[in-house]
């Protein structure tokens, strides 16, 4: 019930904890990270609290320098180790962390099993990595274009792709979802509790608007691919 990404030039993998962390009011019930780095697109994640996914990074540690991470809080899919997020897409390319529900994904689900994915949770969410990783030819912008028109449901997804390695995407609909601009680094959380400690200037997305977000630049697209200039937001001292 708590996502994060990161992207900037120091390992994301503290970073993607502390903002797990700093969401844990939100309830959960599994955990999970996906860095890309030199081994490409490394998923870790653990049932319960977590303390079981900082375990599991100390046996199998990850490293790079951007990540998105989940706190999931489960609505589809009983919560165990498989159900939890990140997900990824059969090749393993596209990894996706998400809150909310995707209404229909029953049918988009049987769809993708007639065209020979193989499903390995039983959540919503991984019907999401399997559409975006069947569709991508190395350009996520136009392949979210072409995905998120299927989707219904309420979502906050971050989305990170072995093709862009230095790239993460986010967008939302109906559910909270706020990007943080560092010096050199850029940060996305559920909840702006989790940014303050890092910066104090968010953009606040709105419904169906795509945001870009390398180490150095964020940026917006309309639904139909074209850019959007949005203001920053200084959140207040008081918060
Ligand atoms: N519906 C998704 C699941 O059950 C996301 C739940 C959440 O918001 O944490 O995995």
């Amino acid at each position: 019930c708590g996502i994060v990404g990161f992207t900037g030039r120091t390992d994301c993998v503290k970073v993607l904890l502390s903002g797990l962390e700093s969401q844990e009011y939100r309830g959960y019930d599994s955990a999970g990270i996906a860095v890309l780095g030199q081994d490409g697109l490394q998923v870790r994640k653990a049932a319960g609290r977590l303390a079981n996914l900082r375990a599991e990074l100390t046996q199998n540690p990850v490293g790079g320098c951007t990540g998105i991470g989940h706190t999931r809080w489960a609505t589809h899919g009983e919560p165990n180790e498989v159900n939890a997020h990140p997900h990824t897409d059969m090749s393993g390319r596209v990894a996706v962390v998400h809150n909310g529900i995707i209404e229909n994904f029953a049918e988009l689900k049987s769809q993708l099993i007639d065209q020979g994915v193989k499903f390995r949770s039983q959540t919503d969410t991984e019907v999401v990595a399997q559409l975006l990783g069947l569709c991508d030819r190395g350009d996520m912008r136009a392949t979210l274009r072409q995905v998120l028109p299927m989707l219904r449901g309420s979502y906050a997804l971050v989305i990170a792709s072995a093709s862009q390695p230095d790239t993460l995407w986010c967008v939302r609909c109906n559910n909270p979802l706020v990007i943080g601009r560092g010096e050199g680094a850029n940060y996305i959380a559920s909840d702006v509790a989790a940014l303050l400690r890092y910066t104090r200037e968010v953009y606040l997305p709105d419904d169906h608007e795509v945001a870009e977000i390398t180490a150095d630049r964020i940026s917006f697209f309309a639904p139909d691919g074209s850019p959007i200039e949005k203001e920053i937001q200084q959140v207040g001292w008081d918060v």
